[in-house]
Formats: structure tokens, C-alpha cells, sequence
């Protein structure tokens, strides 16, 4: 483990919380930072709390500039480093479960009190005694130790005041590998419905976090198991329950299936990207909408990619994702049965499969789709060899005949235009020919 202490960006820390002791006010390191470097997990993000007032820190750093005098907040720049320093503070009663209608400067104790969770309550002085630098007046060390979430004080009524804690704290229970406290569990099951009161480019933040984490599983599992979902994404808890042929499904309904996928991308030679992920979580959204069961019994979800796409375009343009996230998505989620064919295609189709920028991410939804179910990787294995064997391609070749060609050949432009060239395309990328004569000779195209 290396000292959080010889890092430097500790050490630019340690240097704006002696300027601040020289002048006589208290400082301290504060929330993440301390959780994490007691975690022995790398802090990349420095916070400072301070009883100096903002124009107090402003006076004192020259390379200062605040950003929220309200809440008391200076960004604080020591070499590469900056940091927010805040004054400590108190804060009133919540509007909109989100905003407090008054904040106070006050006490290190008290600010202490208005943080969200235990473990995100420690204070650090980094210039005491070692032994003597950890303030905790909420027991957080005690709660890191056992990994355990909890909130500070009444969970029902700090879940009431903010209600975006309530996805913190599955956000931290899962990138933390905590457990979530048994009342502060209850109590997120109970104020589940809160969530709708907060905007949804935040719960958006919470849920990418959520699902980056190589525990996504256990995030999706807690949403579920408080309520959460139901709030989110109904359309993800509908997926529970939807049964699906035990002989294509054996470890079974849509959910669990969904679930396992989500562990099995932490085995990929990549970290999945957060479309992947996300294609992953909505692969099969529409199971539940094209489910039908045949007199032999079987359930078949015929055309579940096509309106799985579109639900998916429905979730994340809902929770506005940008655009490129929701045309990743949909296009793997619209695409994930096509390698079922791969034995089947011609290069031509196989060629324009493996040229498109998201090859690598189809090839791996199809690897985690099967190994969750049947264990069958024929088609996944046989994709990978054909890709080895083909050429190497990075961008499909330009055609070699195009829509002024047919003009000259006195064909009149119209709409079978685009069918004649796509023809000719495939023939040129399945070998068939190589140069315009040919493909004018192969499509028969010479009166
Ligand atoms: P990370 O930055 O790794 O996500 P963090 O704990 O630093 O974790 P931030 O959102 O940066 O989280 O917040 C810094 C600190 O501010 C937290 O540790 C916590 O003490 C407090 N805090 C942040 N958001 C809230 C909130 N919604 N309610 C109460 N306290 C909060
Ligand atoms: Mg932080």
C-alpha cells in the first residue's frame, strides 16, 4: 500500500490545510477522500472542509475562485492541483427532496451531520499526530471496517430531505463492495418512490456508475430488490417472471439470464464499454412484450431484437442519454441474434458485420448471450475464426460501380438504383467480381 500521505496530491492537500491552520482557522481533509484512502483505494479527488469563511480562503490563496458562495464552496489551485474547499456548514429544511432552503456556516461537527453516510462522514487532519488525525463523529470508521452503508442519523427523514442519496447509496454499496445497513435498507425500500421526484440526467450519473462497476449484478439485483427499478425502468423489472424454454434456458427466466450476462462481461479481454453494458441490460427488454407459447409447449419470442430496440431508444432517450450511447445501443440490441447465422452468411454480409465500428461489442453481447444460456459457443467460436480468416478490414472497400455508371449505361435514376448497386456491392464483396466490367457483365446490365 503506499502512504495516501507521500502522494502528491496529499501533499498539495496537506499544504492549503497548513496555510489555513497558520491563520488560526481548523481544516481537514472530508468524505471520499478519507473513505477511500482508508479503503487503500487510489483518491484522485481531494475535498477540504475549513471554518474560514469563503472571502477568508479567497484572501488567503491567490489562485482561488469560488463556485457557489451560498454553499461556501472556493476552488482552491496548488501546482496541478485543485481542490474545493468548503466552509463548514449546516443545512435547512429540504425543498423537492433535493435542495435545502438555507445553509448556515457552523461547526466541523455539524457539517459533519449534513453528509450523506457514515463512511462518507470522517474527518482527517493530516498535520496531527498519526493516531490522532482521524476525527469520526458519526462511528464511519467502524462502518468501513465492517463495509457497511448506513445513513447518518434517521434514514426516512435524510432519504426525505435528498432522495438522490437513495441510489448513492446502492452506487456505493456496489463500486464500494459494502453491504447496505438493515434499517437504511428498509428505509430505501420504503421511500423507493422518492427517486421520481429527482432529474433524471442525475439518476442517468448514478446508474452509469452503477453499471461500470465489474458488481453492475448486485447493483441491478439492489435496484430491483428495494423498488428501485420499478421507478427507473419498469420495463427491466417486467423481465422477472418472463419464463423461457428450459431446454434454450435452463438457468432460467429473462432476468436471471440478463443478470449472469452482466457477470460474464467482467470475463471479456476488455473492460465492456457502458453501450455494451447497457445493450447487455437491454438485450431482451422485449421478451415480455413478444412472448407466445406454441400447443407443443415451447415459448417463443418472435421479433423480440426489432421492438427491443425500440424499447430500449424509448428507456435511454427517456433518462436523456446522448444520442451515440442511444445509436450504439439500439443498433447491438436490434443486431444481437444475427451471429445465430454466421455459419450461413456470405462474406459480403459478414465483411459489413465485422467493418462496422461496433463489431467487437456484438461479438462479445453474443459471447455472454449464449454462455448464459445453453453454453452453446459454436457460433460464437465460428465467428471469431471467420474473422481471422478474412481480411483485415478497418473500412469496406469504395464500390467499384456507382450510380454515374449506370447512367451511362443509359439506365434512367430512379429507385432501383440503390438495389441494382447493392448487388453489385455484395458480388464485389464476396469476390464474385473485381472490376466494373465485370460486375456490368455479372448483373447483366449491357443491352
Ligand atoms: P466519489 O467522488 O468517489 O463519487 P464522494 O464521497 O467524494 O465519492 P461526492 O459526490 O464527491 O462523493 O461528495 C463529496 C462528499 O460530500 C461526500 O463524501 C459526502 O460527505 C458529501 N455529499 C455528497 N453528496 C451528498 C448528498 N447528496 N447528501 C449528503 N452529503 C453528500
Ligand atoms: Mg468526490
Amino acid at each position: 500500500m503506499q502512504d495516501f500521505l507521500t502522494t502528491e496530491i496529499a501533499r498539495a492537500g496537506l499544504a492549503v490545510i497548513q496555510a489555513l491552520k497558520a491563520r488560526g482557522y481548523e481544516a481537514f481533509f472530508v468524505g471520499g477522500c478519507v473513505r477511500d484512502y482508508l479503503l487503500d483505494i487510489p483518491v484522485n479527488d481531494l475535498d477540504i472542509a475549513t471554518s474560514a469563511l469563503p472571502e477568508e480562503v479567497l484572501a488567503i490563496f491567490p489562485h482561488s475562485h469560488h463556485v457557489g458562495i451560498a454553499f461556501g464552496v472556493v476552488l482552491v489551485t496548488h501546482g496541478q492541483y485543485c481542490f474545493d474547499v468548503a466552509t463548514f456548514r449546516e443545512e435547512g429544511e429540504y425543498d423537492d427532496c433535493r435542495h435545502p432552503q438555507w445553509v448556515k456556516f457552523t461547526s466541523a461537527r455539524q457539517d459533519v451531520l449534513r453528509r450523506d453516510f457514515t463512511i462518507n462522514g470522517l474527518l482527517f487532519d493530516p498535520t496531527a499526530q498519526v493516531g490522532n488525525q482521524l476525527i469520526d463523529y458519526v462511528e464511519g470508521r467502524l462502518d468501513l471496517d465492517n463495509r457497511v452503508i448506513r445513513t447518518i442519523g434517521d434514514p426516512d427523514r435524510r432519504f426525505n430531505e435528498d432522495a438522490l442519496r437513495l441510489l448513492r447509496a446502492i452506487r456505493f454499496a456496489v463500486t464500494k463492495d459494502f453491504q447496505l445497513d438493515k434499517q437504511t435498507y428498509d428505509s430505501i425500500c420504503k421511500n423507493a418512490h422518492l427517486i421520481a421526484k429527482i432529474s433524471v440526467e442525475r439518476i442517468a450519473s448514478e446508474l452509469n456508475k452503477i453499471l461500470l462497476s465489474p458488481r453492475r449484478r448486485y447493483g441491478i439485483e439492489l435496484l430491483m430488490q428495494t423498488g428501485l427499478m420499478d421507478y427507473i425502468m419498469p420495463e427491466v423489472t417486467a423481465l422477472c417472471g418472463c419464463d423461457q424454454s428450459p431446454e434454450h434456458h435452463p438457468e432460467g427466466d429473462v432476468y436471471i439470464h440478463t443478470c449472469i450476462m452482466l457477470d460474464l462481461l467482467n470475463d471479456g479481454s476488455d473492460k465492456p464499454t457502458l453501450s455494451l453494458i447497457w445493450a447487455t441490460l437491454l438485450h431482451d427488454i422485449a421478451k415480455p412484450l413478444c412472448k407466445s407459447v406454441e400447443e407443443n409447449g415451447r415459448i417463443r419470442f418472435f421479433g423480440h431484437e426489432a421492438l427491443g430496440a425500440e424499447v430500449a431508444e424509448t428507456i435511454l432517450k427517456r433518462l436523456k442519454y446522448p444520442n451515440s450511447l442511444i445509436d450504439d445501443v439500439v443498433y447491438l440490441v436490434k443486431n444481437h441474434m444475427r451471429l445465430m447465422n454466421v455459419q450461413n452468411v456470405r462474406d459480403s454480409k459478414f465483411l459489413k458485420w465485422m467493418a462496422h465500428p461496433l463489431w467487437k461489442e456484438e461479438l462479445e453481447l453474443t459471447r455472454v448471450d449464449c454462455a448464459s444460456s445453453n453454453g452453446n459457443l459454436e457460433n460464437y467460436h465460428f465467428a471469431c475464426e471467420r474473422e481471422k480468416s478474412s481480411p483485415v478490414i478497418k473500412q469496406l472497400p469504395t464500390p467499384i460501380l456507382n450510380g454515374r455508371d449506370l447512367i451511362h449505361l443509359g439506365l434512367q435514376p430512379g429507385p432501383e438504383f440503390k438495389t441494382i448497386l447493392e448487388k453489385a456491392y455484395d458480388a464485389q464483396l464476396d469476390g464474385l467480381v473485381e472490376i466494373k466490367d465485370e460486375a456490368i457483365d455479372f448483373l447483366q446490365l449491357r443491352h
